[in-house]
């Protein structure tokens, strides 16, 4: 199992939902389908997709971000179905960061070209 599921509200119902949605067996395969919950709870598909988008979040047990270690989550099932190659994966936070200390770098040299010119 690669999923870690965190569900930030405290409702039984939701709680069971976000449950069922992510829930998967020892082959990684979705338990439940998505008709099942929403007969079950009387909600729609999107309605399913939104609540757990909304209250929880999957993370992955073994996919992190290569740079600082943040556990990778996923979007939804589709995402964690994906054969997308996700090894090497970067969070936003260090992509941001590295653009930040690229753009840095680049703006660096740029400067020492410059001064380089000029002597
Ligand atoms: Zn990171």
């Amino acid at each position: 199992m690669d999923i870690d599921l965190h569900i930030f509200e405290d409702d039984q119902e939701l709680t069971e939902i976000c449950k069922k949605y992510w829930g998967i067996s020892e082959d990684d395969a979705f338990i439940f389908e998505m008709s099942e919950i929403s007969f079950a709870h009387n909600i729609s598909t999107y309605e399913i997709i939104t609540l757990v988008k909304k209250y929880s979040i999957a993370y992955s047990r073994h996919i992190k971000c290569s740079s600082c270690n943040k556990p990778y989550y996923y979007n939804n099932r589709q995402d964690f179905s994906s054969q997308n190659n996700k090894q090497g994966w970067i969070c936003p936070d260090c992509k941001k960061a590295n653009e930040v200390s690229w753009m840095r770098q680049k703006k660096s040299q740029t400067r020492q070209r410059t001064t380089y010119q000029t002597l």
